[in-house]
């Protein structure tokens, strides 16, 4: 596939690609350019020309545009669910939620076309004054490989509705649903330059977005080390920024959880999308009491998940998604064994067999008994590992649970309503479940504190990150 840029499909100024690999089979699926600055900067300026005709459009003419893309979506979704698990290895119902998602997504922010509107506010002995809210401009979002095409749809909801342009840098191993999803919404009716997806390695296609004078604001989603080096190059032009980093998601349960939702809970916030997801349960925490019989259910079903290729039927774990994840996640396994640092009660391999051998895959992974200092609690671990550490008390847990830098969520099961209102507020979190995890929502804000991030996503607050509020103050 070529860049999207100005409405045009285009090579890159340097002819160079990046390969896109199959993480599930090693296969070579495409080729897209290897964008350069120039790439870059020639995106900018599509966007920057395209601008004013968006922005003077009505917010109700934008949304029947991304409502119309929304339903291209929805009739495409089981094409676009295959080309999401070709390139990102996630079972192919995990990729048909996510494309749903982003029409979710899009459509939420369509129902929020006649909201942003500036307020009337008298001024008592002078007169009144009113606010405008207006558009930024150029806009850039970066985004990373775990969930493409719902993170594109966060970014560009509220920055197209609210009548900016902007350029999109997808993660360089998972373009080719960007860019087909970019190519529904011109299909759809948006005009050339409005969105522009440049592809490329982030520190050079992204590094110039952040730095380019025409870049009014940058919404970034991926590592918490990279979000600070976008933090430090956006602070020279004082530009708006977005931070959706990494967290290390604790759960805890209590004993008056109940142990099968728990056990359900654990699965799916651990193993879901091959554990690569932000907000997935990281560390997880059991009251000493129920320990025994928690990680026994929980081991009967990690050992019934079934793994493979996200395209076959029925499978429940598909690969991860490139091999610098999967080094990291052996690695990270082989010190827990080298340091003695837990019991590994189920997984902790590389599954044998031919089938294998290409594919980026590890078998799911609970680890009993880690120490404090160990590395599973410590980093973020992006990958299908789960470390347990057993508590006496709540106060226990909240105290081991907080002791990180991230605060991205957390989930607290109990049936007291006390402990969940403790949790609730003790908890260092943007985002606190009760009896769950992972759910997210385009109407709930999203976003971390920490070294999790700053600003948040979704909701109607969300629009606010996109509009510049101007004061009229008149004296009668
Ligand atoms: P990453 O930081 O390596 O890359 C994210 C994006 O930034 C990619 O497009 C990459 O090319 C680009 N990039 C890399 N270096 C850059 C630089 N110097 N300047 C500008 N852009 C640069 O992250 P990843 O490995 O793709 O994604 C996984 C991470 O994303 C995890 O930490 C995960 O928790 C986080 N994440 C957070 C959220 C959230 O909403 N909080 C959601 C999903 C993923």
């Amino acid at each position: 596939m070529k860049m999207q840029i100005g409405g045009k499909s285009v090579e890159a100024c340097g002819g160079e690609y990046l390969d896109i690999i199959n993480p599930a089979t090693g296969e070579l699926i495409d080729r897209v350019p290897r964008g350069t600055e120039d790439d870059a900067a020639i995106a900018v300026e599509a966007a920057s020309s395209a601008f004013s005709g968006w922005a003077s459009t009505s917010p109700q003419q934008r949304a029947g545009i991304l409502y119309r893309a929304a339903g291209i979506v929805r009739q495409r979704k089981d094409e676009l669910a295959v080309l999401l698990t070709r390139e990102q290895g996630k079972p192919l119902a995990e990729a048909k939620n996510e494309i749903e998602g982003f029409a979710n997504v899009l459509e939420y922010y369509c129902g929020l076309a006649s909201s942003f509107h500036g307020d009337f506010i008298p001024v008592p002995q002078n007169g009144y004054a009113f606010t405008v809210k207006k558009p930024l401009g150029v806009c850039a979002a970066i985004i990373p490989w775990n969930m493409p095409a719902l993170i594109m749809a966060w970014k560009i909801g509220p920055a197209l509705i609210s009548g900016n342009t902007l350029v999109l840098k997808p993660a360089s191993n998972t373009p080719l649903t960007n860019l087909t999803l970019a190519s529904i919404l011109s299909e759809a009716g948006l005009s050339a330059g409005v969105i522009n997806i440049v592809t490329g390695p982030g520190e050079v296609v992204g590094e110039s977005l952040v730095q380019s004078h025409k870049v009014k604001r940058i919404s970034f989603t991926g590592e918490a080390g990279t979000g600070k080096r976008v933090a430090e190059l956006a602070a020279s032009g004082m530009k708006k920024v977005t931070l959706e980093l990494g967290g290390s998601d604790p759960m805890l349960i209590c004993d008056d959880a109940n142990l099968k939702d728990a056990v359900a809970g654990a699965l799916r916030g651990r193993f879901y999308n091959c554990g690569q997801t932000c907000t997935a349960v990281k560390r997880l925490f059991v009251f000493e009491s129920v320990a025994e019989e928690f990680i026994k259910k929980l081991e009967t079903g990690i050992r019934n998940l079934r793994i493979g290729n996200g395209l076959h039927e029925n499978i429940d774990m598909g690969p991860l998604n490139n091999r610098r994840q999967w080094e990291y996640i052996k690695e990270l396994v082989a010190d827990v064994e080298e340091k003695d640092e837990g019991r590994i009660v189920t997984g902790g391999r590389v599954p044998e067999g031919n089938v294998w051998s290409r594919g980026y895959f590890f078998e799911p992974t609970l680890v009993e008994d880690v120490p404090g200092e160990s590395r599973l609690l410590k980093e973020e671990v992006f990958g299908p590992v789960l470390p347990v550490v057993r508590v006496k008390t709540l106060d226990e847990a909240i105290e081991k649970a907080n002791n990180t830098c991230y605060g991205l969520g957390a989930s607290i099961w109990t049936k007291n309503i006390d402990r969940a209102r403790i949790g609730s507020e003790e908890l260092n979190a943007g985002i606190i479940w009760l009896n769950q995890h992972l759910k997210v929502a385009p109407e709930v804000p999203f976003g971390g504190i920490g070294e999790s991030g700053i600003g948040r996503e979704n909701g109607p607050d969300a629009l606010s990150e996109y509009l510049d509020l101007k004061t009229v103050m008149i004296k009668t």
